[in-house]
Formats: structure tokens, sequence, C-alpha cells
């Protein structure tokens, strides 16, 4: 008889586990600083504000959507509405005149 059973089990698929949970480090340091926000219902969630998009937890998968076209477009767009409120905010000059020399 045979008392080993040495059937060959299948190992279950290992999932990547570790930093699927939002690190509060992220909003205050690195590539995601300015645009990832906490959601607070949800801890394995991020979201990013100027997309206004929910992402996973994960720092590939957050890194995947910084390179984004369509991110990086939205973020030029913030910035550049930043710029307008600073620029509203300071009085702009409008002395500058320009001479024309007119050639006959
Ligand atoms: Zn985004």
């Amino acid at each position: 008889m045979n008392s080993d059973e040495d059937c060959p089990v299948t190992p279950p698929k290992k999932y990547k586990r570790g930093s699927n949970i939002f690190v509060d480090d992220w909003l205050t340091s690195g590539e995601f600083k300015g645009w990832l926000e906490k959601v607070p219902d949800d801890v394995t969630k991020a979201k990013c504000k100027a997309c206004k998009t929910l992402l996973n937890c994960g720092k590939n998968d957050l890194q995947k959507h910084a390179a984004g076209k369509k991110h990086c477009d939205n973020i030029k767009l913030i910035k550049a509405s930043v710029n307008i409120r600073d620029a509203l905010q300071r009085p702009t000059s409008n002395s500058e005149q320009k001479k024309i020399s007119e050639r006959s």
C-alpha cells in the first residue's frame, strides 16, 4: 500500500501583496504629489484630482496612470488654471505700447 501520497499539489496562484493600501507618503512626496487624493471610504483606492477618477492603490497602477497622456493633459489644465488665478491676482500693467513705424 502506498502510504505516501506523493501527488504533486499545484500551488495556488500567488498574488502580489504588499503595497495595495494607500500610502500617506504619496501625498507629500514622490511623483504622485499634487494630484493624488486619499479615498476615506476605501484604503485600497486612490483618487486622481486631475482626472477625477478612482485608481487602484498599487504603485504600478498609479505610475501607469501618471504616465498616461490623458492624465498629463489634465495635469497641464490644472496648472494652467492655477496660473490664470495667479495672473488675476497680480495686476498686469498695460503700458506695453507697440510703435509701428510706417514707411512709405
Ligand atoms: Zn490622472
